[in-house]
């Protein structure tokens, strides 16, 4: 196992002695028992027991038996005593799963971490200081991947949370400037959102600042409810790059809602109506399937609003997230197209022209069947030089039109699809790229990055993936 740093400076810096302590928090539903293992182990050999209170693991009525009698036993007989275990008498999804843990807590700072994570060394104080300096400071780590299949940790690049208007959270480039200042890239950094799994708060700040929405079901939306919350209500949301925690990203979430309900879109829902006054209308024109949906009782929620005497979500995008586009009513410049509105490609200019060649397989994304099919996917395939419909044109705009037909498009609101081809808008977002550092294709509305899923598949099949600089991810635009 390698232990990683995000920078070599992260080591010279020193924290106080007298930190607050923490509480931390795993709710789990169906977890396998050595990864919520690993996951408690990692915490108890790499936290001093002076900073840590206590764990608290929530059963959110897990049906696998490896974690009924089994993990009680395992908990008692190596005297794991700070690790406290909760059953949910009934599935509740990890939005209240997480609010009966903290309402067990007792320790100042509560720490809520997933199930399948792995803390890194001299992870929680870099945590815990800006919350000692000031109480109303939300800070998460930097989250490291853990890869799925082979459980190899590696380092992430340093990013921000961010969002689109299908209200999925994305990861988005910070500035240069922020890598390369005096003190490298070790202080705490404001991010718009947080991912959601990882992050720490001040018990009575959390309690204060109306915990979570327990009108939310099973899984999805609450990271961005609390990110406004915190930003619109007056207090701050940081990343603190000294601090590192691995999480095992899956391709897929492994379990379902009770009823199939798609509950990020509920949940999307009430936080749309609670939160963004005028701007929901974003969402629901990517949505309007949705506006007919119901999404309970948020009187509550929006008393709580009043209560915390919250800013306007106006002022949350201009000031917390001004690099987010509005297009269409609420948008600034009224030059901006409407959403929406298909137009011809613009005539915008041409900055390069070539195959999207990729270093790990030498092949050439191309359309799977048909460059002037709309919705098609694009996949790798042998490069042919003579071939013109492997050319693709990237242009002023950031669009990638291939052949001279169609856009490369990744959808705002189903963000598990793989990117197709799409008639081009020309209003950016859903099918703007750029080709960036380490040769990377990189998704603006997604927050992520292109790649070739296996290699060796014939079939060449493409996907989105978190940005990690790998040769599967890395591209070029070559005559
Ligand atoms: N979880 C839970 N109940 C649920 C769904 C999820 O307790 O109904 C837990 C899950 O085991 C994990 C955490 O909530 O520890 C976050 O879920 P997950 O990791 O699936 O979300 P992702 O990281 O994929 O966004
Ligand atoms: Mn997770």
């Amino acid at each position: 196992m390698r232990h990683l740093f995000g920078s070599a400076r992260c080591k010279e810096r020193s924290y106080p002695i007298n930190l607050p302590s923490a509480s931390i928090i795993l709710c789990f539903y169906n977890e396998a028992l050595s990864t919520l293992l690993r996951t408690v182990h990692s915490i108890l050999d790499r936290t001093p027991a002076y900073l840590l209170h206590e764990i608290i693991l929530v059963d959110d009525r897990s049906d696998f038996i490896e974690l009924k009698n089994e993990l009680e036993k395992y908990i008692a007989n190596n005297q794991l005593k700070k690790v406290k275990l909760i059953r949910n008498v009934m599935r509740e999804g990890l939005i209240r799963g997480r609010m009966v843990g903290s309402s067990h807590a007792t320790g100042d700072v509560l720490v809520f971490i997933d199930s399948h994570c792995e803390v890194n060394e001299m992870w929680l104080q870099p945590l815990l200081a800006p919350i000692k300096e000031d109480h109303s400071t939300v800070v998460c780590p930097l989250i490291d991947i853990i890869n799925a299949d082979t459980l190899i940790y590696s380092s992430s690049p340093i990013v921000k949370g961010g969002f689109n208007w299908g209200l999925h959270f994305k990861w988005d480039p910070v500035p240069v400037s922020l890598l390369n200042g005096p003190e490298g890239a070790t202080e705490p950094f404001k991010s718009p959102t947080m991912a959601g799994g990882l992050f720490a708060i001040n018990r009575d700040y959390f309690n204060k600042l109306g915990q979570y929405d327990s009108g939310m079901d099973i899984w999805g939306g609450e990271n961005l409810e609390i990110s406004f919350r915190i930003w619109m209500c007056g207090g701050q949301l940081k990343i603190v790059p000294c601090s590192r925690v691995g999480h095992i990203f899956r391709k897929w979430r492994p379990y379902g809602s009770p009823g199939g309900v798609d509950t990020m879109a509920y949940n999307s829902l009430r936080l749309s109506h609670v939160w963004m006054d005028e701007y929901k209308e974003q969402y629901l024109s990517l949505r309007p399937e949705l506006r007919k949906q119901s999404y309970g009782d948020i009187s509550e929620r929006l008393e709580l609003r009043k209560k915390l005497n919250c800013t306007s979500f106006k002022w949350y995008l201009d000031n917390v997230y001004p690099e987010m586009e509005v297009n269409g009513p609420n948008g600034k410049s009224k030059i901006q197209p409407p959403l929406f509105i298909n137009k011809s490609p613009k005539r915008s200019k041409i900055l390069q022209r070539g195959r999207l060649y990729n270093l790990q397989t030498s092949k050439c994304l191309a359309a799977q069947k048909y460059p002037d099919q709309k919705g098609g996917k694009v996949v790798v395939k042998e490069c042919d030089w003579t071939d013109s419909n492997q050319v693709w044109i990237y242009n002023e705009e950031h669009d990638l039109i291939l052949a001279n037909l169609l856009c490369l498009d990744m959808s705002e609101t189903h963000s598990s699809d793989s990117p197709r081809l799409m008639k081009c808008h020309g209003s950016g977002g859903s099918q703007q790229w750029t080709l960036g550092v380490n040769n990377s294709l990189y998704q603006i509305s997604a927050g992520q990055c292109l790649k070739v899923i296996d290699p060796d598949n014939p079939k060449g099949y493409v996907a989105m993936a978190i940005c990690d600089g790998s040769r599967s991810q890395q591209w070029k635009l070559d005559n």
